[in-house]
C-alpha cells in the first residue's frame, strides 16, 4: 500500500433509491493536482462527502498513506491528514479571520504558539493578512473561500479536497486562488482533489482528471485526453 497515497477503490453511495455512486475508483498522489469533473448531479460533491466521511460506502474502501479511513468519523479522518472545503462556506463568523484558521491548527493538537505562527503565515500566503482581525461574518465571499481554505490548510493536511473553491469569485481572484492552490503541492507535500465548474481554473491548474457521470467514471487522464472522449462530450453536451 503506498504511504503517498490518497485511494478510493470500488466506492458505491446510495440515498433512497439512488445509487448516487457506482464502483468508482480513483487516486491521488501526494504532490499532483486532481480534478474532478462531470455534469451536475454526477456525484462529485458526493464524492468528496465519501472521502472526509460525510456518508457511508455501500460498498469499496479508502485509504490515505495507507490508514483505513472508510468506517470513521469526519474528525478521525481529519487527524488522519485529509481535509476538506465545503461548497457552502463554512466559518466561525463570530471569530476574527486569525481566529478561524488558528482554530483549526489547535484542533489538529497544535500549541497555542504554533497555531498563531502557523496561521499568519497562512494569512500571508492568502493574502489575508490586511483582513487577519476581521470578522468571519463581515468578509466578503471570495475572502471567505480563502479563508476556509487557510483554515483546511492549518491542520497540515496530506490531501486536501476542494469543492467548488473559485465559486462565487471573480477572474481576479480566481487568477491569485490559481496561484496559489498551483503551489501548494509541491510546498506542502500535499495531493489536491479539486472540483470546479471553471473548465479553464480545472485545466489549468490540473495535472489529471477523473470524470464522472450519473455516479460512474466515465474517463481519466490529462486534460487533452479527457477532452477529446466521446463520452465526455456527449455527458457535457446532452443526451
Ligand atoms: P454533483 O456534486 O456532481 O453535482 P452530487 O454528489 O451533489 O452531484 O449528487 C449526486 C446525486 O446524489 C444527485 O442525484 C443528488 O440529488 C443526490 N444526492 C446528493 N446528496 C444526497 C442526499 N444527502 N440525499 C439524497 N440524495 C442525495
Amino acid at each position: 500500500m503506498s504511504e503517498t497515497r490518497l485511494a478510493v477503490a470500488d466506492v458505491s453511495v446510495e440515498f433512497t433509491g439512488l445509487r448516487a455512486l457506482d464502483h468508482v475508483s480513483l487516486s491521488v498522489e501526494t504532490g499532483e493536482v486532481v480534478g474532478l469533473i462531470g455534469p451536475n448531479g454526477s456525484g462529485k460533491t458526493t464524492l468528496v462527502n465519501a472521502i472526509s466521511g460525510q456518508v457511508k460506502l455501500a460498498t469499496g474502501t479508502i485509504t490515505a498513506a495507507g490508514v483505513t479511513l472508510s468506517g470513521l468519523s469526519p474528525r478521525a479522518i481529519a487527524l488522519h491528514g485529509v481535509s476538506r472545503s465545503f461548497q457552502i462556506v463554512r466559518l466561525f463568523n463570530a471569530m476574527t479571520v486569525l481566529e478561524n484558521v488558528e482554530a483549526a491548527a489547535l484542533a489538529k493538537g497544535a500549541s497555542r504558539a504554533v497555531a498563531r505562527e502557523r496561521a499568519e503565515a497562512l494569512l500571508d500566503e492568502f493574502g489575508l493578512a490586511p483582513k487577519a482581525d476581521e470578522l468571519g461574518d463581515s468578509l466578503s465571499y471570495g475572502d471567505k473561500r480563502r479563508v476556509e481554505i487557510a483554515r483546511a490548510l492549518a491542520a497540515e493536511p496530506k490531501f486536501l479536497l476542494l469543492d467548488e473553491p473559485a465559486a462565487g469569485m471573480n477572474d481576479a481572484e480566481t487568477e491569485t486562488l490559481l496561484h496559489t492552490l498551483a503551489a501548494l503541492p509541491k510546498k506542502r507535500g500535499l495531493g489536491l482533489l479539486i472540483i470546479d465548474h471553471d473548465m479553464g481554473l480545472i485545466m489549468r491548474l490540473c495535472h489529471r482528471l477523473h470524470v464522472l457521470a450519473s455516479g460512474r467514471t466515465i474517463a481519466e487522464g490529462s486534460a487533452a485526453h479527457v477532452r477529446a472522449h466521446p463520452a465526455v462530450i456527449e455527458a457535457y453536451l446532452g443526451k
